[in-house]
């Protein structure tokens, strides 16, 4: 799943509040769990007999992924406000996603928070990727902007104490040289708009990862639910 802003309204890029919530009930309902995409990628996800996968995945560190308020609480209405609120009477599904930060605008915004919320996603067992250092289609630069924004990028990553194993692609564009995202990540995801193969699947490239975008109409979040819930679509189930 590919979310961007947490919003009061739904709007194309904007999953709203209520909206989320009922994502997480019918996820839930439904028997899907979260787990983390290097647990995807390298078949060890932990899952109970009959539940199936989905990794969350949220790009462009918007401060509505995550917030603090003034009185030092997690702000109810952010990405993961809602969802450890969730997580409290649903232990089973715990905060647990991939957070595709730019470090150009600060990790969540330029704030002096920035520390207590890595720790806090480190503590949760959240990852953090590359989403490049300024969001530019990777495909319009030269090979030496390339490697500034990928490089540039990982160094910001390992410096706030996570692996940069993975990168969302800005507007899900690789570059020309493709070995160029290899040198660095072990995965890529895409933007649009299906659900990823399972492990195991020949299919799978992991430097080719689909998404369903988080929003609702063509290849939403609801389409595909209610593939899954037609029998049309067969996600993951664990042995
Ligand atoms: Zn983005």
């Amino acid at each position: 799943m590919e979310y961007h802003k947490i919003a009061k309204q739904e709007a194309r890029w904007d999953r709203s509040i209520s909206r989320f919530k009922s994502d997480l009930e019918r996820y839930y309902r439904m028997g899907f769990r979260p787990v983390t995409l290097k647990a995807y990628l390298d078949d060890t996800m932990d899952l109970a007999p009959g539940a199936s996968p989905i990794v969350f995945t949220f790009d462009d560190s918007h401060p509505s992924q995550f917030r603090y308020l003034e009185d030092g609480s997690i702000d109810p209405d952010c990405a993961v406000g809602i969802w450890s609120e969730f997580a409290k009477s649903h232990p089973d599904f715990p905060v647990r996603a991939s957070f595709y930060v730019l470090p150009s605008a600060g990790p969540f915004g330029p704030t002096a928070d920035a520390p207590r919320k890595l720790a806090q996603l480190k503590e949760w067992g959240c990852e953090l990727g590359s989403h490049t250092l300024t969001h530019r289609s990777l495909a319009k630069l030269s090979s030496a902007e390339v490697e500034k924004e990928l490089s540039g990028a990982v160094a910001k990553i390992t410096e706030y104490g996570f692996d940069p194993f993975s990168i969302a692609l800005p507007y899900g564009i690789s570059p020309k040289d493709p070995g160029q995202l290899t040198k660095h990540h072990r995965a890529a995801l895409l933007v649009g708009a299906n659900p990823a193969p399972a492990p195991g699947d020949p299919k799978r490239n992991p430097m080719r990862l689909p998404r369903i975008q988080g929003i609702e109409g063509d290849f939403g979040i609801s389409y595909w639910l209610d593939q899954v819930e037609a029998g049309k679509f067969k996600p993951y189930v664990a042995p």
